[in-house]
């Protein structure tokens, strides 16, 4: 008799397991397969890190591979499944903290929408969330959790332990494995499926399912026990008619493993045996351990074999998000230097609150992978600039060798060339879509405007390609680009015409005096209300040959002042001399607040204005410094 350890669960868990376990009606309950794979490829994964610096923890004889088996019991109502990494497993203390608690923050954010709705709406969700390791009792009354962890100095000689829930949802109970150490290292998950579940012990389903959410997402084999039919070769042709029924192979291993070939054998025995008499061939049915993702992993493929779901799917599962990213790009290329990149990027549906307020990022958005296998994703700042710092990136470099070290990375040119690359194909991404989806490109720029404000501002290689991505209002529509406003200037126009006022609106800045005239004269003014818009205004200067212009500043010119030239001129002296008793009354009143008071054709309908000094600040600008100062 073992002694069990008895754990209350949270009261979160016991809530979360209700609200899975009402929702097997919906088609979500798949979604376990893609959960427990990720898991296992996390765990694998982390193995293989930690081999890096440590070669002895990993046995050599067990490979790296995900197995998958279905046990059906015997009245064919349901059965176990049983799903086994050869990862970096857990001691009885990490299965306490990992699967009694809900650590994770999108299994919070799931409760809080879930309660929201009625309890049993949370069947909808489960997809968009990932449930985590509790997608397991979308299918299972019952899950145990068999684990061992590999050797560590703090652990040298560890035991397998059992997680195992209670059938009431209250509590689960840790105890050591009775039937010893059978797993060597990693984690095997049985789950005991729900009768009305058993759907999922159908290995042509299990097979479909895995092909749809996982089988690209992980560059280690998964296995499939899966029954073939075989013939084979009776020598004893005399011996009884008894189906052979092969022994269940406990690993996969080379000889194992289904692969095509296999079905030549018994045409390749036959004919060298030049059997005298006809043999015996019977038909069997064996179990065979196949490979379910002989494809390469989804980076590595040809984007014209990939599906948009497959996208989604991986970028769901790779990076751990629960609503679908906005756009991407899978592409690649070789640097300037001679590394091969394979890379996809992808833009996030929001923008996390927190990218203007903190000034590092912990960024795990940038996972490096070398042939293959997962390196690191604790690039930081070093692998994307601040303001792209949001963008998820898979690349694969199959150049780098396998135990390259973060040191090594940061020495050579690798991550500023990667920076750089993974930079110019955000850019022409956003350009596509900026031209054939101008839709989806507004839902980008609402998104994204300022970070791309951002980067114009803070890269003085990228500004122009950047300026060209971002979008301003103006007086006479939404989202307007510097090239639009370019080309549709009038004839002879020979200032970028705009009007800056942080936080105000667009609509109270196109109802400027200052915007007012030169609207009245037929010209387009963007009307900014962002910080960064008027310092990055400043920073650019001019776009192509014509410079950029605060209409609430003196220095205004329009192009078409030469049309009526003459007649002006005339109209103006007249004017002149008419109103210079009123200037001079003006100035004498006014002489210590204003520097000088002159008359002006800028106003259409508002009597007077109170205008900034061509080089003075322009009064947005010194409501800016004011609140630096501040
Ligand atoms: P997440 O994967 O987002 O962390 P999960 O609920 O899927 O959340 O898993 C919780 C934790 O349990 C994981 O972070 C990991 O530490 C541990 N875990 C789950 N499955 C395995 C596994 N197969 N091998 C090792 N650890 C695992
Ligand atoms: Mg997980």
């Amino acid at each position: 008799e073992v002694p069990k350890q008895k754990h209350d669960y949270q009261s979160d868990v016991a809530r979360m397991r209700k609200i899975v376990v009402n929702s097997l009606y919906s088609n979500q309950c798949e979604h376990f397969v893609r959960e427990l794979l990720s898991n296992a490829n996390d765990a694998l994964e982390k193995l293989r890190i930690v081999s890096l610096t440590n070669k002895d923890i990993v046995d050599p004889s067990q490979p790296l591979n995900i197995t998958i088996r279905a046990v059906k019991d015997e009245e064919g109502t349901g059965g176990r499944l049983i799903i086994t990494d050869t990862g970096i497993g857990m001691s009885p203390d990490d299965l306490t903290r990992n699967l009694g608690t809900l650590a994770k923050s999108g299994t919070s954010e799931f409760l809080a929408k879930a309660d929201s709705l009625d309890t049993s709406g949370g069947g909808n969700l489960i997809g968009q969330f990932g449930l985590g390791f509790y997608s397991s009792f979308l299918v299972a009354d019952q899950v145990y959790v068999a684990s061992i962890p590999t050797k560590s100095e703090t652990n040298p000689e560890p035991a397998q332990y059992v997680f195992s829930s209670s059938a009431d949802d209250s509590s689960f109970e840790i105890y050591p494995d009775p039937r010893g150490n059978t797993l060597g290292h990693g984690t095997e998950i049985t789950l005991v499926i729900r009768p009305d579940a058993s759907q999922f012990l159908n290995t042509d389903r299990l097979k479909e399912l895995v092909e749809k959410h996982s089988s690209f997402s992980t560059a280690f084999p998964i296995y499939l026990l899966t029954q073939v039919t075989e013939e084979v070769i009776d020598e004893d042709t005399l011996t009884e008619d008894e189906p052979s029924t092969a022994e269940e192979p406990s690993a996969p291993s080379e000889e194992s493993v289904l692969d095509d070939d296999d079905d030549v054998v018994v045409e390749e025995v036959s004919e060298e045996e030049v059997p005298t008499k006809e043999p015996k061939v019977t038909t069997v049915t064996v179990d065979k351990w196949a490979h379910l993702n002989e494809q390469p992993p989804l980076w590595m493929r040809d984007p014209k074999d990939v599906t948009n779901e497959q996208y989604i799917e991986f970028y769901k599962t790779t990076f751990k998000e629960d609503e679908a990213p906005l756009a991407w790009h899978h592409f690649q290329g070789e640097s300037g230097d001679g590394i091969h990149f394979k890379s996809i990027i992808y833009i996030p549906h929001e923008l996390n609150p927190e990218f203007w307020s903190k000034s590092t990022s912990d960024n795990k958005g940038v996972r490096l992978m070398v042939k293959r296998v997962f390196i690191t994703n604790d690039l930081g700042d070093d692998a994307l600039p601040k303001w792209a710092s949001w963008l998820k990136v898979i690349v694969d470099a199959d150049d780098l060798p396998l135990n390259v070290s973060r040191e090594t990375l940061q020495s050579t040119r690798f991550l500023k060339t990667l920076r750089s690359f993974v930079i110019k194909h955000l850019i022409k991404l956003m350009t596509r879509i900026a031209q054939d989806d101008p839709d989806k490109y507004v839902e980008i720029i609402k998104v994204y405007g300022n970070a791309i404000k951002l980067g114009a501002v803070e890269s003085t290689k990228e500004r122009n390609r950047l300026a060209v991505l971002a979008r301003w209002p103006t007086n006479l529509r939404n989202f307007t680009s510097l090239d639009e406003y370019y080309v549709n200037r009038r004839q002879g126009q020979k200032q970028v015409f705009f009007h800056a006022g942080v936080g105000a609106t667009t609509e109270n800045l196109a109802k400027s005096i200052f915007v007012e005239k030169v609207h009245a004269r037929g010209y387009e003014v963007f009307l900014l209300s962002e910080p960064l818009d008027e310092i990055l205004f400043t920073n650019l200067g001019q776009w192509q040959d014509i410079r950029f212009q605060d209409v609430a500043k003196k220095g205004l010119e329009f192009g078409d002042e030469e049309e009526d030239l003459e007649a002006e001129k005339a109209k103006d002296e007249e004017l002149a001399t008419r109103f210079q008793p009123l200037v001079d009354w003006l100035k004498q009143e006014t002489k210590d607040v204003v520097i000088d008071v002159t008359l002006s054709k800028r106003l259409v309908t508002s009597p007077c204005a109170i205008v900034a000094d061509t080089y003075g600040y322009s009064a947005n600008m010194e409501r800016i410094m004011n609140a630096q100062n501040a």
